[in-house]
């Protein structure tokens, strides 16, 4: 270990290590079951690694275009157009990222200025916070109601002021699985009618939407799509989350803006993998469109291995992820009781509390279900047994 004597002032002293890295590194620690951090534990489609190796053996391995490579920035445009009917440019309106994680930080870096403020809805995904404090803005928290998560307009309403630049929306919502309803749309239009108020739309869960249900993306809705940055991440859509491939839609003249924040932070991201995307959801149209029934199915699974359990499952509307009540088997709090899960039961999960400014404690855990059949069935197993 190097010795420094540099003085450092960190410019996020409240952030440590995430969640989603200790619980893993928990889990491979206690060689535990891993419903924690949020990736599918199935392998990749033969058809995209082939596509990847045909494209880094056809040469196509310098660097792409700052905003990608056109045929994917097309490809993004073509899905969005045929499952949400906004047909954005691809030239000047769609932006290729490393991950949704970098399309989020980008947008807030391009769009938050000192003295901002930016209401995060509270469970709420890890980097929102950290990204608009960097950015010089101030979080405003709004708590999403216990224990059916819809937003309290009323409440949120109050936050509301001249400072107000960005509220951040994600449907469907990560840790809840809640989907925003046609009546949050309304509100939400009704709110920022008239303001400069931009959503941070994060749908990057747009394809995993369960029973019969549409997912409301901000670009399929006129009003708000004017004023809104619609994330999303490939990488995840295909099961492949460690290829860190997302993207964003927006007008062109907030894009504008987005473009020169990416352009010197990854300047771009890689060539063939994005070639070899853009093929295959071409090509494999249905194989995408298909990761809604497969997750819906395992939400089941997992429901159905629950049926008769003290600890209940929470509805789940969409994502990979679902909610579980344990407060009929244990008095301890979140964070103690996801410990001894791991370390006494060999189960990982992620303790609730961590996804809020202030921590709540509703003896809730999110478990991530986008694993294989057994696994699900041998966690809820042990589940049942406490
Ligand atoms: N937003 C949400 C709600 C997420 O769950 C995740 C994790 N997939 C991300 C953003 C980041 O996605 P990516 O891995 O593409 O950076
Ligand atoms: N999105 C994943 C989750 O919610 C985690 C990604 C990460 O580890 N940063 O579990």
């Amino acid at each position: 270990m190097l010795a420094s004597s540099i003085a450092l002032t960190s410019k996020l002293p409240g952030v440590g290590k995430s969640i989603f890295t200790q619980m893993s590194e928990l889990a491979h620690e206690h060689q535990a079951i891993n419903l924690s951090q949020g990736f599918p534990d199935f392998p990749i489609d033969p058809y995209l690694s082939v596509e990847v190796s045909n494209q880094v053996a056809a040469n196509r391995n310098q660097y792409a275009p700052s905003a990608g490579t056109l045929e994917l920035r097309q490809a993004i445009a073509d899905y969005f157009q045929k499952h949400h009917g906004q047909a954005y440019e691809p030239q000047n309106e769609v932006l290729v990222t490393a991950g949704a994680t970098q399309a989020l930080q980008s947008a807030i870096q391009a769009l938050v200025k000192e003295g901002d403020e930016v209401i995060i809805f509270t469970p709420a995904y890890d980097c929102y916070a950290p990204l608009v404090e960097l950015a010089g803005g101030t979080p405003v928290y709004c708590k999403l109601r216990y224990p059916d998560y819809d937003i309290e307009w009323s409440e949120l309403k109050k936050l509301l002021n001249r400072k107000t630049k960005c509220i951040i929306l994600n449907t469907p919502h990560n840790p809840s699985g809640k989907i925003i309803s046609q009546t949050d749309v309304d509100e939400l239009i009704k709110i920022t009618e008239g303001t400069d108020i931009f959503i941070l739309a994060d749908e990057v869960y747009h394809n995993v939407v369960f029973d019969g249900n549409k997912h409301l993306s901000m670009s399929s809705i006129p009003k708000l799509a004017e004023r809104s940055v619609v994330v999303g991440s490939l990488s995840k859509m295909l099961h492949v989350t460690g290829w860190k491939v997302g993207f964003c839609l927006a007008p062109k003249v907030i894009m504008k803006e987005i473009l020169k924040v990416h352009q010197y932070t990854v300047f771009s991201v890689n060539t063939p993998v994005q070639l070899a995307i853009a093929n295959y959801l071409g090509a494999h149209a249905a194989t995408v469109d298909n990761a809604q029934q497969v997750y819906e199915r395992k939400r089941n699974v997992f429901i159905q291995a629950m049926q008769g359990s003290k600890i209940g499952v929470l509805p789940c509307e969409g994502s990979y992820f679902c909610l579980i009540d344990y407060s009929q088997v244990s008095e301890a709090d979140d964070v103690s009781f996801a410990k001894e899960l791991v370390v006494k039961h060999k189960i990982a999960t992620v303790p609730l509390s961590v996804f809020y400014n202030k921590p709540e404690q509703n003896k809730v855990l999110r478990v991530c279900f986008a694993k294989d059949d057994s696994i699900l069935q041998q966690a809820a197993q042990v589940l049942h047994s406490l």
